[in-house]
């Protein structure tokens, strides 16, 4: 009988493997030429060969995973035949025999390349730098070469996001924290919007579930009234549009609920006060000679109609976004005087703006701008050069990566009138080292519209600025905290390393002369001794400080006391030891859960301070390299980061229950201020349940109180009693839990 049904459930899923299939055969055909079906059918039986037998996490057959990632590469990106090709064969070389020489014979150098990228780098890492950002790194390296490694990555981290129900939970956790941190804003830079909106609801579906589906709710519950409320909108406007001749689409499109989660928390205010849950789009069919008249007469028309906000206007039809993206926004008042986005914009457009980059290359001959071309190339050659700067490590170049990622653009003029596009918050310095590297070391100054300016001055869209120079500046470590492009701190991290290069030259002859004169031979040895006494990193670092007087070289003796007297006592290298401690216990951290409040496991923790975690909330532990393991919660501001440098440095934790603890946290109280107030609210805390309070600060302005209070709590139900009680004082508003 098993065997039978087994049978039988072998045969429905090669019924669904090949169902799968031809969707995606569907999905590409539109872009295929000839021959490439039967390459695509080659690639599909390739993989289906190599992964057969093997199950995802939820006990699919592995082959549904690289057929969905081909499908999303086709249908929600756009992309071709080598593209599905490599979609389709991603995990073949890293999880099966088939090496990438037979892919390169048998699909050609296109296809192995775009695999390689996709191919996590194995083996052994060095301590102290972390595979995730190594391997996020050699991704990106492919990007100047080909876009379509990252295209594919997308599809993939999307479709991961997707079933990512059947993962354990710390796993949910490292993957939707590493998506949130890296992939939603690379999304979003490559002008995907669909996929970065995705991705973001999927991340807070995993971290912050109840809210999640709260928001998920409320927006059900107010869909009809809005959707009367935007048909009433559109109406009218839509019988203008058409009258004047115009083919039009009109939608409300509701926003995400990523997008009103960042909002509440944002402007700290509840579902019910967010009041631009939805923005209406035109979208013009139109010829591309007509695109940007077209636009504008329907903005005329829009604002005919509704008085618009005159602050609220978006032309990123002159000036494209530098990810593509096209549209003009405004905000118009509606007849029930509610604020209204509307976005205008054409077809061509609004396939751009979905689909990004693999739309740009469809309407590459019916551009009619080269200006929004540039932004994307611009924006590859930043990244290519961060890239190419030696001698940084990938956890470092990653967080730049994503800096820069997050930024928006500035639009700037030489004196010539060339645009130059640089990230919102850069400097007058940071426009000098984007001219040329030796105008930004030698800047001294800038005239921006004819005005002069320090180098610090941030710079405004439309700005015209001039760099002023001198021969004698040069660089200092201040301008570290100036400038704002990766590329200005890379120029002027280099000339600090010359500069401290040549210190370290007089540091080094210096140590060369007092060690001899204290009879002490300088070896490596002792190079390793003397970085541990005074603490320094490396051999450079430490000639610098001798160099520059940091370190006193009548110092030197005093280390050779020290040593003297260390000979003869005992050698106890006590930091080594605890280090052997914490990665032993880690071993096979995957299974191994720490337990809080256990005395067994005998591993130095403690509650990280940055988000302060009490017994009952979601944590997770943080191997830190000198303080133990570190605590802390799931919804922590620096969560995602640590999660995405770091993931193999994370283990799981629960709470138990077994010690009596006393937990710091902080509540947040705001009200109204009435006499015998802060009485009422102590007295909740302190008699009522006996919670200890450490301290408390308050706030009155104009009848308004504002309340800080740190106290120790046993648990997070507690806490909840607490602020329930809280709540019930007479002219309490609102309480919160905050972190730091
Ligand atoms: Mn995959």
């Amino acid at each position: 009988m098993r065997l039978d049904s087994l049978e039988i459930d072998e045969k429905q899923e090669n019924q669904e493997i090949l169902r799968r299939y031809r969707r995606l055969l569907r999905s590409a055909r539109p872009l295929l030429h000839d021959g490439d079906e039967a390459l695509i059918r080659e690639a599909f039986m390739t993989a289906v060969n190599a992964h057969r037998g093997t199950r995802r996490k939820s006990g699919e057959p592995y082959i549904y995973h690289p057929i969905a990632v081909a499908q999303i590469a086709a249908e929600e990106i756009g992309l071709g035949t080598t593209s599905i090709i490599a979609a389709l064969l991603h995990d073949v070389v890293e999880d099966t025999e088939i090496e990438l020489s037979e892919l390169e014979r048998r699909f050609g150098p296109k296809v192995a390349k775009i695999i390689d990228g996709l191919t996590k780098i194995s083996g052994v890492f060095q301590t102290g730098t972390s595979q995730q950002a190594e391997n996020f790194r050699k991704m990106l390296l492919t990007l100047s070469d080909d876009v379509r490694v990252i295209l594919i990555k997308l599809a993939d981290r999307l479709h991961n996001m997707r079933t990512l129900e059947a993962m354990p939970r710390n796993t949910q956790l490292k993957i939707a924290n590493e998506t949130i941190y890296l992939y939603a804003p690379l999304a979003h830079r490559l002008g995907l919007y669909a996929i970065k909106t995705e991705l973001e609801d999927l991340y807070l579906k995993y971290t912050e579930t109840e809210v999640y589906k709260e928001i998920a709710q409320k927006l059900a519950q107010s869909r009809t009234a809005r959707n009367r409320f935007i048909k009433e909108f559109i109406g009218p406007l839509e019988a203008e549009i058409k009258k004047a001749g115009f083919n039009v689409t009109i939608k409300g499109r509701p926003k995400s609920i990523y997008s009103i989660f960042s909002k509440m928390r944002k402007q700290k205010v509840p579902f019910e006060d967010i009041y631009d849950l939805f923005a209406i789009r035109i979208i013009i069919d139109t010829t591309p000679e007509n695109e940007k008249p077209a636009c504008w007469q329907v903005y005329s028309i829009v604002t005919d109609f509704y008085k618009p906000n005159p602050d609220r206007l978006r032309d990123w039809i002159s000036t494209p976004r530098s990810n593509g993206y096209e549209s003009l926004h405004t905000t118009v008042m509606s007849k029930t005087g509610q604020w209204v986005e509307v976005q205008i914009r054409t077809m061509r457009m609004d396939e751009i703006a979905e689909k990004g980059y693999a739309a740009h290359w469809k309407y590459k001959d019916a551009t009619t701008s080269s200006a929004r071309e540039n932004g994307l190339e611009q924006w590859i050659t930043r990244v290519r050069e961060m890239l190419e700067r030696p001698g940084t490590s990938a956890v470092e170049f990653v967080n730049e990566f994503r800096n820069n990622l997050f930024n928006e653009e500035v639009y700037v003029f030489t004196p010539n009138g060339d645009l130059k596009i640089l990230p919102a918050g850069a400097t007058a310095l940071d426009f000098a080292f984007e001219i040329h590297s030796q105008v930004g070391a030698h800047c001294l100054g800038a005239k921006v519209n004819n005005k002069l300016v320090p180098i610090s001055y941030k710079i405004k869209n439309g700005d015209q600025i001039e760099i002023l120079t001198s021969s004698k500046q040069k660089p200092s470590e201040d301008w570290l905290k100036i400038v704002a492009t990766s590329k200005a701190v890379a120029k002027i991290k280099d000339h600090l390393r010359d500069e401290r290069k040549k210190v370290a030259v007089d540091g080094k002859e210096i140590a060369e002369r007092k060690l001899k004169a204290l009879k002490l031979d300088m070896n490596e040895e002792l190079l390793a001794e003397l970085r541990a006494y005074f603490n320094q990193k490396s051999n450079l670092d430490l000639y610098f400080s001798l160099g520059k007087g940091i370190i006193d070289p009548a110092e030197l003796k005093r280390f050779k006391e020290f040593k003297e007297a260390k000979a003869e006592g005992p050698a106890l290298p006590p930091a080594k030891h605890l280090q052997a401690s914490i990665s032993k216990t880690l071993k096979g951290a995957e299974s191994d859960v720490i337990s809080i409040g256990d005395d067994l496991e005998r591993v130095e923790y403690s509650l990280a301070k940055c988000c302060n975690p009490i017994r009952g909330d979601e944590v997770f532990g943080f191997v830190t390299i000198n303080e133990g393991i570190k605590i802390h919660r799931t919804s922590c501001p620096n969560a995602p980061e640590m999660m995405a440098n770091y993931g193999y440095r994370i283990i799981k934790v629960r709470w138990t229950a077994q010690v009596e603890t006393a937990f710091l946290t902080g509540l947040r109280i705001a009200g109204t201020d009435r006499i015998g107030l802060i009485n009422d609210v102590t007295k909740v805390i302190s008699s009522e349940l006996k919670v200890n309070m450490r301290s408390i600060t308050i706030d009155t302005h104009d009848g308004v109180f504002d309340g800080k209070i740190m106290l120790y709590v046993s648990d997070t139900s507690h806490l909840d009693k607490l602020i329930s009680k809280l709540k019930k004082v007479s002219g309490v508003v609102g309480i919160s839990r905050f972190e730091n």
